[in-house]
């Protein structure tokens, strides 16, 4: 299950993680916590483009075999507090999943923040035995997070993903979004995840690679459990 502030975020920096888990034979799930719909082009409506997002989102989703859930908070203003941490604890108990890939908190970016900051509280609760909610509780095993240009603060990657298998599927994934290629900004989305992906590969001794940063609470819980 990828947990994403905006749709981009979700297909650009979790996607090829989602489909190699699908292509080995898992399921995946995007759940994005916003439309993304404030990074309009110029006279774009900004409603116009959420539904823009949606539909990319619903189509690269189909294409990788993963499902697609909107939580619809307004992009800019995603909201960090109990109400918003429970709406996703609700969906990982639904959804049941054994590993998370999201955001690190090392961003400048505030919906990032606070995306990383649900997570990490949903993730707690949804494993909260004495929590009562609609589900019973779910202890997500894993926990990772991506490798995102705006996410870089004190990110040190230390986990790769071999993603050769489905590299070609999730560019063609990606490239729904206009953003991908570069049509609402200035950032070269396409030519800096797509080279990321070679040169992680580089590193890992494969061709292509994504790499994740997991939890430091779980690397200690992995050396106390030796
Ligand atoms: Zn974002």
């Amino acid at each position: 299950m990828a947990v994403a502030a905006h749709p981009g975020d979700g297909l650009f920096t979790m996607g090829a993680v989602l489909a190699q888990q699908i292509e080995r034979g898992g399921a995946g799930v995007l759940l994005s916590l916003s439309l993304g719909e404030k990074g309009a082009p110029k006279n774009m409506p900004v409603q116009q483009y959420g539904e823009m997002q949606r539909q990319a989102t619903q189509k690269a989703t189909r294409l990788l075999g993963a499902d697609a859930i909107f939580l619809e908070y307004p992009d800019a203003e995603i909201p960090f507090n109990e109400q918003s941490s429970l709406r996703v604890c609700d969906i990982i108990r639904e959804q049941k999943p054994d590993i998370l890939v999201t955001h690190w908190s090392g961003s400048w970016h505030k919906d990032h923040q606070n995306c990383h900051l649900i997570v990490r509280d949903a993730v707690f609760y949804a494993g909260l035995e004495t929590l009562e909610r609609k589900l019973p509780p779910h202890a997500a095993s894993k926990v990772f997070y991506a490798d995102n240009w705006e996410d870089a603060t004190n990110f040190v990657q230390d986990t790769y993903v071999n993603i050769e298998a489905v590299y070609e599927k999730w560019l063609q994934a990606c490239d729904f979004y206009p953003m991908w290629r570069g049509q609402t900004g200035f950032f070269r989305y396409n030519d800096y995840y797509s080279s990321l992906a070679v040169m992680r590969g580089c590193l890992s001794g494969v061709k292509r690679a994504v790499a994740l940063m997991c939890d430091p609470n779980q690397r200690t819980q992995r050396l106390q459990s030796l």
